[in-house]
Parts: C-alpha cells; structure tokens; sequence
C-alpha cells in the first residue's frame, strides 16, 4: 500500500478512535442516552481493532488480510479502516459465528 495512503488511514483511523473514546466517556459521565451494549460493543470490539490496525500500521504489515494474507480492498478500508480482514474471509467468518 503506498505510504500517503497509509497515512491517510492513520489519520481516520486516530479520529475514529478518539471519537469512539470520547462516545465512552460521554457515556460513563452520564451526558448520553445510548444503550450500554453499544457502548460496551465500541470497548470490546470497534476500540481494540482500532488499536490493532494502528498498531500493524506500526510493524508494516497493515492492510494484509489476517485470514488469507491477501491485500485488502483500498475502498474497504476507507469505509472500515479497523478492517482485519478482506471481503471474502469476513464473510467466512461471520457464518462460522
Ligand atoms: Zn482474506
């Protein structure tokens, strides 16, 4: 993936993660309404991929389907920045769920 794409994607993907940070917060000082199983979604699941996919940016190997090790679609990623997988092993993998 080329390094000005990959740079872009760090940025969405800090935003993403601050927001998502700052949604919690939000929730815990008791200034919103949302239901605690989004928030407790966006904890176990949204934050750490978040974390995950800025820490693969790290060690090079973002954007490489932790499933088959193919590269990603660059428009999915755009959509879902934290994404650890590609199209096709998502799918797999929410049938097996
Ligand atoms: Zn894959």
């Amino acid at each position: 993936m080329e390094k000005s794409l990959i740079n872009n994607r760090k940025k969405n993907l800090i935003r993403k993660l601050r927001k998502m940070q700052r949604r919690v917060r939000e929730f815990m000082d008791g200034k919103t309404k949302m239901p605690a199983m989004h928030v407790s979604y966006k904890q176990k699941v949204i934050i750490p991929s978040i974390q995950l996919a800025l820490s693969r940016i790290a060690d090079g190997s973002y954007g490489r389907c932790l499933g088959c090790g193919s590269d990603m679609n660059n428009l999915r990623l755009l959509i879902r920045p934290e994404a650890t997988h590609c199209g096709a092993c998502s799918t797999i993998r929410s049938r097996l769920d």
